[in-house]
């Protein structure tokens, strides 16, 4: 059975049995995603308040697959769909799931900034639906010693949490604002696609450097500097920002702080195309806190990505970064 077909095989139990469980349980499709998720995971129906009809219905669907023949990358890619399909339903754009190429980008920078790592730990403090930490983790796992996640959304934690637990991660989650203090001790790499607008809590910014002297501050800007400060000395920290950001009229204030505390190891912007529209647009930021031993490139590796479907353009653009890292990583 082909790749494809095993990845559709499972989304249409995922989303057949959470069509079921929005009705009996009169909740969100993404809840019943969740729900589903628990049961698929324990090899039981965990809704003791379900009747023993839907409780058959559901077992009837269950029955035909078995998770443990499925590999991990196809369970992330059918949840991502179940998800995304109730993100529609019921997500503010700014919460959405990190798309696949993007993830899978990322994890390939990772791959090539963390190869003097024989282990690493993680931390993305904005994991939503655990889409961009989880394709890390299925490329990555061998070499990371310990993965967090957070996030202030309940249901998306519980969506990373099930997430995690179908693909057999071990991701330590916490519930919170990651722009109040962390229990978590600085770790090697911060990924994070960063929620992108204003910071309403004026009181919890001001402990930060990058704090609006007038007004609601960034919380794009607040989360690059909570990841610069959560990071150890040498450690990386993979953003994917706006593309404006040092164009906005609170850059002045990202500007000094980039500079003291981090070394701008790259930007890499992705295509145009990949987004509604032009404003929308996003790259990839990777920093490196400064620290004993750390040297800056001797130029920073800046890329524009062409269209991902045009191969041609894109094994130009992946042989020069490949020799960036030659150079520059060895
Ligand atoms: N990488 C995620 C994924 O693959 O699903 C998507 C991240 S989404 C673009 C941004 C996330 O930031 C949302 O899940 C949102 O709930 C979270 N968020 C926004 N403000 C936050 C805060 N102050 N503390 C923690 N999480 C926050």
């Amino acid at each position: 059975m082909s790749h494809l077909t095993d990845m559709e095989q499972l989304f249409g139990v995922i989303d057949q049995t959470a069509i079921i469980l929005r009705k009996e349980l009169n909740c969100l499709y993404l809840e019943a995603v969740a729900e589903t998720g628990e049961n698929l995971f324990h090899e039981e129906i965990l809704q003791d308040e379900l009747d023993e009809v839907t409780k058959k219905r559901l077992q009837k669907e269950y029955s035909t697959i078995k998770l443990s023949r499925f590999d991990k990358e196809t369970i992330r890619k059918a949840y991502q769909l179940a998800v995304l399909k109730g993100m529609k339903e019921a997500v503010q754009p700014n919460h959405q799931m990190t798309p696949d190429a993007v993830g899978l980008f990322i994890s390939y920078l990772v791959g090539k900034f963390m190869n003097k790592h024989e282990t690493y730990t993680i931390l993305d403090p904005a994991v939503g639906a655990g889409n961009l930490i989880t394709t890390i983790l299925n490329t990555h796992a061998a070499s990371i010693e310990q993965a967090y996640g957070i996030d202030i959304d309940d249901l998306l934690l519980q969506l990373t949490y099930v997430n995690a637990n179908l693909q057999q991660h071990g991701i330590e989650l916490f519930h919170q604002d990651s722009l109040q203090p962390l229990f978590i001790d600085p770790v090697d790499l911060v990924v994070c696609d960063l929620p992108v607008g204003y910071y309403p809590n004026d009181e919890g910014a001001k402990n930060y450097k990058v704090k609006a002297e007038e007004g609601h501050t960034y919380a794009h800007h607040l989360f690059i500097e909570k990841s610069l400060t959560h990071v150890k000395e040498g450690g990386y920290v993979m953003l994917l920002i706006p593309n404006n950001l040092f164009e906005s009229e609170q850059s002045h204030l990202l500007q000094p702080l980039l500079k003291e505390e981090a070394i701008v190891q790259g930007i890499i912007q992705l295509p145009l195309s990949m987004f509604k529209q032009e404003q929308a647009a996003k790259s990839i930021l990777v920093l490196q806190k400064k620290g004993q031993h750390v040297k800056a490139p001797e130029h920073a590796l800046l890329v524009n990505l062409p269209k991902f479907s045009n191969k041609e353009a894109m094994n130009d653009i992946m042989n020069q970064m490949n020799e960036w890292f030659y150079v520059n990583k060895k």
